[in-house]
């Protein structure tokens, strides 16, 4: 099984990436997740992204699908995977078409989280992660049962993504519809495109990917 989730930065991807990560034994392939380690690590692809990410805009094509041709090769690649964040742009994608061509692989789904775009920046603004164990919250719309502990492990360190910045997040909004907003024709063209409504409770849309992936209308 390999699908693309596609949607605006606060469309849910991560988290129903993880979610179908879990369901499906598949991989969850997150850009963004593989930039953020580059950049914490201080490598040269992190030095370069650091500041494109920061702005809100997005990191050359070159880089991250040089990064990707990699991962899709490793072995907990080998049942499928989910891509969270990637393509961002109709070269990523036409480079994608050819890296599965290649690998003899072939893509499934492409699912669309549909989102209004009025909602995401107070989605994006509020979220926070556990430092240690990396579980998500959000301040107004999944505190933690405790202030301050995490539910899941129980730590005390959060850490804020430096580009959910409310400043930010209009580049990043910006960016998904010039860059990749140009991809829903692109898989529509090519029959794979389905889409789902982002807007509804995390576990509902849950419900309506795996409808779709399982073959029952959603
Ligand atoms: P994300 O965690 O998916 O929201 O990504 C965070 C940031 O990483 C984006 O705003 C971009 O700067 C960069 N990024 C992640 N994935 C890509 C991609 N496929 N193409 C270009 N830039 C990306």
């Amino acid at each position: 099984m390999r699908l693309i989730l596609l949607g605006p930065p606060g469309a849910g991807k991560g988290t129903q990436a993880k979610r179908l990560e879990e369901r499906f034994g598949i991989a969850q392939i997150s850009t963004g997740d593989m930039l953020r380690a580059e950049v914490k690590s201080g490598s040269e692809i992190g030095r370069e992204a650091k500041a494109i990410m920061e702005s809100g805009a997005l990191v050359p094509d070159a880089i991250i699908t040089a990064m990707l041709a990699k991962r899709v090769q490793q072995a907990d690649c080998a049942r499928g995977f989910i891509l969270d964040g990637f393509p961002r742009t109709v070269p990523q994608a036409e480079a994608l078409d050819v890296m599965l061509r290649e690998n003899g692989m072939a893509l499934g789904h492409v699912i669309e989280l549909a989102v209004d775009d009025a909602a995401l920046v107070d989605r994006i603004a509020g979220r926070f992660t556990c430092g240690k164990c990396g579980a998500g919250y959000h301040d107004s719309f999944k505190p933690t049962a405790k202030p301050g502990i995490c539910d899941a492990c129980g730590s005390t360190e959060f850490v804020r993504r430096a580009d959910d910045k409310a400043e930010t997040v209009g580049a990043r909004l910006d960016a998904y519809h010039r860059q990749t907003a140009p991809l829903l024709p692109y898989y529509a063209a090519q029959g794979k495109l389905k889409q789902v409504d982002g807007m509804a409770e995390m576990d509902e849309v849950t419900r309506q990917v795996v409808a779709v992936l399982e073959g029952a209308s959603p």
